[in-house]
């Protein structure tokens, strides 16, 4: 909500409208310089700055206005035609305009020509941009996620025909031609247990597909293009038997498709965004790829939904670090600075540890992406770890910092005027679709049952930390911990039960971000990357006694809050 209070008395809760959330977090340039080609950063830079500049602002403002508004379903138009339509609030379409017509969200992926760069963007810089925005708006993000997922998807899967006829319309960035996309697969009988999709897809003499079902949850119902699952009459059970249509809106004559929206979802958070319950009354659909195969081709879109899940909660998490440091910074209590408290400090610190292990993650992952779409096998095997755990762990994540930070504002960050409620509230959300926390842990297990994807990961980690060229001591710490999480996980992965899903994904997700960091930090020369790698390794990863003192309780907690780059001979004194 836009500040009224600029001028208030210094008595008066301070309120962070108009800081620029670029600015405000010097940690991510440093980051960006590191794993953006220095070309692009050099191009992409201004832009950055301007959309942070934006999301403190005008964004935020219009986010909290459509949170307020959510959209409603009408079914006829004023004139009685059975036409379906969902009126969005103008904040909302206004929002709608930023993300894929000024940054060209869903396109940057998949050609040249957004934000005046030549060539096809890699994921960091697609994740940059969404790190940022997401820090305004969440629920968007979710179509902007989907309509980019499913212009991979077809290119990938489906037919030249397919592909030259709707992907110019999924990577327009202007308004009046845009396709966005969604994703139907959800029914009452099947959300993690796809195999039970009940909607049938029958052929018709002519060999054109029509639908027939419910789908239970469908964000952007409206959307110009969705992916579904159906099942072929006759068609064996489970997933086997699934086939991957592309189902059109509007049929070629401009009459609307065989379907329609029941109604639409009340729900927690994301209340800017529509998610609905569709039937499918005989919807004329496209075959996507291979009949037997839909499922395999499906999950492409939903793991690189699930990597910008990840994302989001790695953006969600900054947001809300920014405003608990912006308030310990601003606002004081008993004639102190809340910053300057050390308890308090310890609260600001975990959640920036939290924070930063999302945001290498969203990195490392950009980076494997990138490598993996360039044909490089292990990538390959490492993008299909890293996804699942940054599903998992970074969404669970959000939750508890979202939390953390709406205490640190004290009684307003309860109060739907601030941020905090609706972060809290779309950060929940997160761990829930594209997969609940078990099912991406399962996903986890079944990565390293079915490849090498462990042995990838466990090679990285040793490639960074001899990079990282830590002291003899210090390297053993790392090598000891990073050794019981790769156990740990194999074990998991071998018993006959999955009792430990979650624990070994938590664990190799520590074991990574901590390698990553310690990386990142001789990389880009401050030494607070690693500061944050050892206090992963300290407070995430390493036995504890409750009533010992941390090791990193130090003066330099307040260098970290501060956001000041760190020498390692600072850290090499302070901390064993
Ligand atoms: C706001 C919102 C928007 C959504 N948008 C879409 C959309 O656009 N398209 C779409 O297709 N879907 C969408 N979904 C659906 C979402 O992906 C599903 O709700 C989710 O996958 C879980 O499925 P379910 O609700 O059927 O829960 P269930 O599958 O019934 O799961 C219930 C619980 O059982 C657990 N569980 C299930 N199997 C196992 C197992 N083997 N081991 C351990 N635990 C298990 C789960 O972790 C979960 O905790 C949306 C959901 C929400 C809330």
């Amino acid at each position: 909500m836009k500040a009224e209070s600029a001028s208030a008395p210094s008595s008066y809760v301070p309120d962070s409208y108009g800081r620029n959330l670029y600015e405000v977090d010097p940690q991510f340039d440093a980051l960006l310089r590191l794993y953006l080609p220095g070309d692009l950063f050099g191009h992409l830079r201004p832009h950055l700055v301007r959309l942070g500049r934006l999301a403190g602002s005008t964004l935020d403002e219009l986010a909290g206005t459509a949170d307020r508004n959510p959209p409603a379903l009408r079914h006829r138009t004023r004139n009685g035609a059975d036409r379906q339509s969902l009126v969005k609030h103008p904040a909302y379409q206004e929002l709608e305009r930023f993300a894929y017509s000024e940054y060209g969200l869903a396109a940057l992926s998949h050609r040249g020509g957004v934000l005046g760069w030549p060539d096809p963007m890699p994921p960091a810089a697609k994740y940059a941009l969404t790190f940022l925005f997401v820090q305004a708006e969440f629920g968007l993000c979710c179509p902007v996620s989907m309509t980019d997922s499913l212009a991979r998807t077809l290119r990938k899967f489906g037919s030249p025909a397919l592909v030259a006829r709707y992907l110019p319309a999924l990577t327009s960035q202007d308004m009046d031609t845009l396709a966005q996309g969604a994703m139907f697969m959800t029914e009452h009988g099947a959300g993690s247990d796809v195999g039970a999709t009940a909607t049938l897809a029958r052929k018709a003499a002519d060999g054109t597909w029509q639908l027939y079902g419910d789908k239970w949850f469908c964000s952007n119902p409206d959307a110009a293009l969705a992916m579904v699952l159906a099942r072929p009459e006759g068609s064996v059970n489970g997933t086997k038997g699934l086939a991957l249509f592309l189902l059109p809106r509007e049929l070629p004559d401009g009459s609307p498709n065989g379907y329609r929206i029941l109604r639409l979802k009340e729900k927690l958070g994301t209340r800017s965004m529509a998610s609905g319950e569709i039937r499918l009354e005989g919807a004329t659909a496209h075959l996507v790829g291979d009949l037997g195969r839909g499922f395999v081709q499906m999950t492409d879109m939903i793991n690189n939904s699930r990597l910008s899940n990840g994302v989001r909660a790695a953006g969600l998490m900054r947001r809300a670090l920014n405003e608990a440091l912006f308030v310990a910074n601003e606002r004081s209590a008993f004639g102190r600075r809340l910053i300057g408290l050390p308890l308090m400090q310890r609260q600001l610190a975990k959640m920036m540890v939290w924070t930063e292990q999302a945001r290498t993650m969203m990195f490392q992952a950009a980076a494997a992406l990138g490598a993996a779409d360039r044909g490089d096998a292990t990538a390959r095997q490492l993008v299909r770890i890293l996804t699942p755990l940054i599903k998992f762990r970074a969404c669970r994540d959000a939750r508890k910092v979202a939390g953390d930070a709406m205490e640190v504002r004290g009684g307003c960050g309860y109060i739907e005027e601030w941020a905090e409620p609706r972060v809290l509230r779309d950060a929940h959300l997160g761990s829930i679709w594209e997969g609940t926390s078990n099912i991406v842990a399962l996903d986890v297990l079944r990565s390293i049952r079915k490849g090498d994807a462990l042995a990838a990961l466990a090679a990285q980690w040793q490639r960074q930390l001899d990079e990282a060229a830590l002291p003899p001591a210090r390297r053993a710490r790392f090598d000891a911990l990073l050794r019981g999480a790769t156990e740990f996980a194999r074990e998991a992965a071998a018993a006959p039960e999955d009792t430990f899903a979650r624990q070994a994904a938590s664990g190799l997700y520590h074991a990574t971000t901590a390698a990553a960091m310690a990386w990142e930090s001789k990389r880009t020369g401050d030494a607070r990357r690693l500061l944050l790698a050892q206090m992963v390794l300290s407070h995430r990863m390493a036995a504890r006694d409750p009533l010992a003192a941390d090791p990193e309780a130090t003066p330099l907690i307040a260098a970290l809050l501060a956001e000041r780059p760190l020498r390692e001979a600072e850290l090499a004194a302070a901390v064993r």
